[in-house]
């Protein structure tokens, strides 16, 4: 990917654990690699198309002196955040923020951190069999879409299917969406089960009704298995209402374990349940 390098951009600003640091200031210097495609802004040689590096500099400065953090770990998370938040085509962001003048009561060249983030490519399924269940897809998408860190990019068709499992219940409506985070694969867990309490969804019924129901069913490429989330969702490639969605919005996506796009993995689960209809 292309990128726009700042080095060491001096800021005089007031962070630190020590008070005195907090009240006499001292200078950071900032450096920032910046990734995004520059092709069509390189074809035009307009600057008005790009992100203007004069412009972010300022930006940097201002933000430096704007907020107060201890840690230089949160100066540069914090920064970098606020720059792919800020600047819609950067991709990703890599700062280092150096401290020459750390108070250690040594001679010391500087003292630093550097952080990389970036926009992660999420695939979340949603489902609802409770009350308006369209209403209810809706505004789950709308409290995702709200937050700063997320971009909701496409959702698919939302469809009717029945229930799965022992329950008997009314009939789901289901679907799926492709969002840009840049949440960590545990802070978009901890974000999706605060907006299903706050749709009040249901939980007293195992795989009973629901107002909601939001699965994280990829995360990039990445394979997640801990003991509150597994990635990619452990029952996607075996269901065939979060494969008609997936196949829909991203035909050509390859599960990261299984090896298939939505559209192999799909055509699988409709010839299986072809094959037990016939020997039924
Ligand atoms: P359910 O409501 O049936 O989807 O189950 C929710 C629980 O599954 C939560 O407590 C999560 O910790 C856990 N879980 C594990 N993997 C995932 C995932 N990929 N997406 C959402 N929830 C998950």
């Amino acid at each position: 990917m292309d990128k726009i390098t700042i080095s060491d951009l001096e800021v005089f600003a007031f962070h630190g654990v020590l008070k005195e640091e907090n009240s006499l200031g001292q200078k950071f210097l900032i450096s920032a690699e910046l990734y995004m495609d520059v092709s069509a802004v390189a074809k035009d040689d307009d600057i008005s198309k790009s992100v203007n590096y004069s412009d972010i500099c300022k930006e940097i400065e201002k933000f430096l002196k704007k907020n107060t953090f201890k840690l230089i770990e949160t100066m540069a998370d914090r920064l970098a955040r606020h720059l792919l938040i800020s600047h819609k085509p950067l991709r990703k962001v890599c700062v280092k923020v150096k401290k020459p003048w750390a108070p250690i009561l040594m001679p010391l060249d500087t003292v630093s951190v550097s952080v990389s983030r970036g926009w992660h490519q999420v695939y979340l399924g949603l489902g609802s069999n409770m009350g308006d269940k369209e209403a209810n897809i809706k505004k789950a998408i709308d409290l995702l879409d709200k937050e700063e860190d997320c971009r909701v990019i496409r959702v698919s068709t939302l469809r009717i299917t029945e229930p799965v499992g022992p329950v008997k219940q009314d009939d789901f409506l289901n679907g799926a969406l492709h969002m840009q985070t840049l949440r960590t694969p545990h802070e978009l867990l901890d974000l999706i089960g605060r907006i299903e309490k706050e749709l009040k969804r249901e939980r007293d019924v195992h795989w009973g009704p629901r107002t909601i129901d939001l699965d994280i069913l990829l995360y990039d490429d990445q394979i997640i298995q801990s003991e509150d989330l597994t990635i990619p969702h452990i029952e996607m490639a075996k269901r065939i209402f979060v494969l008609e969605p997936m196949a829909e919005i991203a035909p050509w996506l390859r599960h990261p374990v299984l090896d298939k796009t939505m559209t192999e993995l799909l055509e699988i689960q409709n010839f299986l349940q072809e094959v037990e209809l016939h020997s039924e």
